[in-house]
């Protein structure tokens, strides 16, 4: 990517358009109808207004689970998406009734250590060295990250990036991305450090463990028109499982569910709204409140929540370790409404956060725990089933929700081929 006000330009385009702006408002319910979704229902993560959209169609696009895994700088920010991501949008669907699907994909990334923020693609293109800690040159063969993970757990990291060798202009020109478009926060990461690119080196280190459509294959299950299996709910970029579409798919894919659902509203007739939703919801919010003289701070809690993901669903991964996160994941749940204190807004709409955390790690633990090979590298690497198997696993493991959201329901559907059919 290399443009630093791509955000000021999708921004100017939606106001241009015309569209209703809701800023600061995190998407927490999607109301139904029926079997069809009517709207949803936002809070406001300052004041706590409450802003219900009645809608025909919604498009889900609140991106992957950034906050999963804890980063081993132990900040709980300091991730490499996101991290305003919290699985909402995985969360929000699989509560409409939705299909999803790909939560054993459990990514880490290689990059900048303790930013966590990338460079790879952005240096070694340009001419960067690539050394691991013996001085062996890597670049030649553009490694993976699966190579250099491997490298990294095999004693032979942690990797480093070169510069001093290239020319100025060139130099220059790395620093005009890393430090604009990539993350602006980089140029003063560096500078506290004294790194400076014409003559010191930048070590690289695994990143957390997230889930993610884009880089990955988590995601909402869509057709080609980014249909969902509930009537009206679409789904888009890191949120849809379009996998490995990376910021162009979610552009295309973004247009693709846009036209759908723009079509699917314009041919039906508004469905009546079933206020009991809202009221349940309003009861629910303002009874967290209950919770204000609870001991345990909020922040301290996602801390313990996301260490056991470290501990038991980061790979690799084995059958004692997904039995101790979903007991783990079981207790979490009960904690964060009887240990976990929520005395103002900013707590609430954490709660919500860290409930879709737990959530998250449950489907991921499952999914995990129920394909029993190993595929993609170290991403799902079963040490109790160390190969892979195409012959009873090459196929999707698809979550849905039984009775209550902790009942997750587990199915497998075949590989399509995509143009092969239009359901999901
Ligand atoms: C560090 C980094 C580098 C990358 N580099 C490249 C690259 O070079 N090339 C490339 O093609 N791709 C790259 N990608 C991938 C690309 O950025 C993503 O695939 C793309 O941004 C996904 O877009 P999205 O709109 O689906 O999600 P996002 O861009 O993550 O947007 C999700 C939005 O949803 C909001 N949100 C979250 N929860 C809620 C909620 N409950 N209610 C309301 N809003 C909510 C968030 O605030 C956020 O604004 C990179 C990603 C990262 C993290």
């Amino acid at each position: 990517m290399k443009e630093p006000e791509l955000k000021a330009i999708l921004a100017k385009r939606v106001f241009d358009l015309g569209v209703e702006v809701v800023n600061r408002t995190m998407a927490v319910q999607l109301l139904k109808a029926g079997d069809r979704v009517a709207g949803a229902i936002g809070m406001n993560v300052r004041s706590g207004e409450i802003i219900v959209c009645k809608a025909k169609a919604v498009i889900l696009s609140s991106g992957g689970t950034a906050r999963f895994g804890l980063p081993n700088n132990g900040y709980l920010y300091g991730v490499y998406d996101f991290p305003g991501n919290t699985g909402d949008g995985y969360c929000l669907a699989y509560r409409a009734g939705a299909e999803l699907s790909g939560f054993e994909y459990t990514l880490i990334y290689y990059i900048i250590k303790d930013i966590n923020a990338p460079l790879l693609y952005i240096t070694l293109t340009r001419g960067a060295n690539l050394l691991n800690a013996f001085d062996e040159h890597r670049e030649k063969d553009h490694p993976s990250i699966k190579s250099m993970l491997q490298e990294h757990h095999e004693g032979r990291g942690p990797m480093r990036i070169i510069m001093s060798h290239l020319p100025e202009e060139k130099i220059k020109e790395i620093e005009d991305i890393l430090f604009t478009t990539e993350r602006p926060v980089q140029e003063r990461f560096f500078r506290g450090r004294h790194v400076d690119f014409r003559s010191g080196e930048i070590e690289l280190w695994p990143t957390e463990c997230f889930l993610c459509g884009g880089h990955g294959l988590t995601g909402v299950r869509v057709n080609e028109m980014a249909e969902t299996t509930v009537p009206g709910l679409y789904a888009a970029g890191d949120t849809s499982l379009v996998a490995r579409g990376h910021l162009s798919g979610a552009f295309v894919f973004g247009e693709i569910a846009a036209e759908s659902a723009s079509e699917f509203a314009a041919g039906i007739e508004s469905a009546e709204l079933e206020t009991d939703q809202i009221s349940e919801f309003i009861e629910f919010q303002q009874s967290r409140f209950n919770q204000h003289a609870n001991p345990v701070a909020i922040e301290e809690f996602e801390y313990k929540v996301r260490r056991i993901i470290n501990d038991y669903i980061v790979p690799p991964k084995n059958d004692y370790k997904l039995n101790h996160a979903l007991r783990w994941m079981d207790r979490f749940r009960i904690e964060l409404d009887e240990q976990v204190r929520v005395k103002d807004i900013h707590d609430l709409f954490k709660y919500y956060e860290i409930q879709n955390i737990i959530q998250c790690a449950t489907m991921s633990a499952l999914a995990s725990k129920e394909r029993k090979e190993s595929r993609w590298g170290l991403w799902h690497y079963r040490t109790d089933y160390p190969q892979s198997n195409d012959r009873d696993w090459l196929k999707h493991i698809v979550l849905t929700q039984g009775e209550a959201p902790e009942d997750v329901v587990v199915s497998h559907r075949e590989i399509q081929r995509l143009g092969d059919a239009k359901t999901p």
